[in-house]
């Protein structure tokens, strides 16, 4: 399980080394362009790699002590996520080559070096270790006495707690597009799928009033701490928090008479499209949410709307809004698109690599 291999074509050329995994679907990850010898030229290949994603987050992450260290594919290891909050690292583990106790190490001890005195929880998702074969892995502290702690983005605090509730952490991929939505967002703003209030918090410094809706109490509750973490600091006014189903309180409050009316609308759900056959259903979902969300905007309103689903492409989205836009009447202008923060790397050879995207516009 988990083993290095080397790719060849059928008349016995190299192509690539790679990892295997005898259970998923991608039974081959490449590595290398280069033919490694053997596993010790593979760990020092894995150094390597994580030293060069560290430096760039380095170079590229202005605004927090928050971001992804490293980002699987896109820093050239396939099944290693590492966020940092602050001075407590989370470590992802989610293919059969990672999990090997070699390579895992490896990964372990060149984060220590580059981030002494930081705890690492190792919390991987269940769901994808299955699709691996993986045993499922309880969260736990691998490296230091610290699970908790706060971190900041662009000014703003937030809490972190590893150890608590299913998904824990912050949607860091979304770091820079709140403070782009800052610079328009005005008036009275609704951020739906709010979570722990990523949007709500950054839009309260600039709007005069915000509301932040999601389905889960859980997250409300956090976002309500998150809020309190800021009170009477960089001008973040009270957030209501409102516990209701997107769907729901969308389609109540387009279709009031008259509509209930805001000045600047965030939506920003979760991936509708897991995959390539749930993207019919994903396709009406967002042109729903759009279309509603248009209608409940005063003239001269912001939306800023988002999608992190893979398989939906830019050109989609913008096709999705163009026709909910239509249905609507209203005059869309496109301000900014915009793509998840950089510490999410966009590889130029791996398409796949870019999925959120964050329209910010203007409805005339
Ligand atoms: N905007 C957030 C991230 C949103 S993640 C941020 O920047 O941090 C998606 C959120 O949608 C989750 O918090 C989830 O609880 C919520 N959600 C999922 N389905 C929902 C529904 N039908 N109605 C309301 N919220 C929903």
């Amino acid at each position: 399980m988990g083993a290095l291999v080397h790719v060849t074509d059928e008349r016995g050329r190299f192509l690539a080394s790679a990892l295997s995994s005898s259970a998923s679907q991608i039974a081959l990850r490449t590595i290398s362009e280069r033919q490694l010898s053997d596993d010790t030229s593979l760990l020092e290949l894995l150094r390597e790699r994580i030293r060069v994603s560290i430096h760039y987050r380095n170079t590229v992450v202005r605004d927090s002590n928050a971001y992804r260290v490293v980002f699987s594919e896109a820093d050239g290891l396939p099944g290693v996520i590492v966020d940092r909050y602050n001075d407590v690292l989370t470590l992802q583990v989610l293919t059969q080559a990672m999990d090997r106790a070699d390579l895992k190490q490896i990964v372990l001890n060149t984060l220590q070096e580059a981030f002494a005195a930081t705890s690492i929880v190792e919390r991987s998702e269940p769901r994808i270790r299955e699709l691996e074969a993986l045993p499922p892995l309880e969260s736990r502290l691998v490296v230091g006495e610290k699970s908790s702690t706060h971190f900041t983005m662009n000014g703003l605090s937030f809490l972190f707690d590893s150890l608590a509730g299913q998904k824990s952490g912050a949607f860091l991929d979304q770091r820079e597009n709140y403070a782009a939505a800052a610079q328009y967002a005005h008036g009275d703003a609704l951020d739906v799928f709010c979570y722990h209030g990523g949007f709500a918090l950054h839009l309260s410094r600039v709007c005069s009033s915000v509301t932040g809706a999601d389905s889960s109490r859980e997250a409300l509750e956090v976002a309500e701490r998150n809020e309190r973490l800021n009170a009477g600091r960089l001008r973040v006014k009270e957030v209501q928090w409102l516990e209701a189903n997107a769907f729901d309180l969308l389609k109540d409050y387009s279709s009031k008479k008259p509509p209930q009316q805001y000045d600047t609308i965030v939506l920003d759900p979760p991936a509708f499209a897991k995959s390539k056959r749930a993207l019919d259903t994903a396709m009406r979902g967002y042109k729903e949410i759009n279309l509603r969300a248009l209608k409940m905007l005063r003239p001269g309103g912001i939306l800023i709307t988002n999608s992190c689903s893979h398989h939906v492409s830019e050109t989609e989205f913008q096709h999705t809004l163009a026709s909910a836009a239509v249905d609507a009447k209203r005059t869309v202008r496109i301000l900014e698109k915009r793509m998840q923060a950089k510490d999410h790397p966009v590889l130029a050879t791996i398409p796949e690599t870019h999925y959120l995207k964050c329209f910010i516009c203007y409805v005339a």
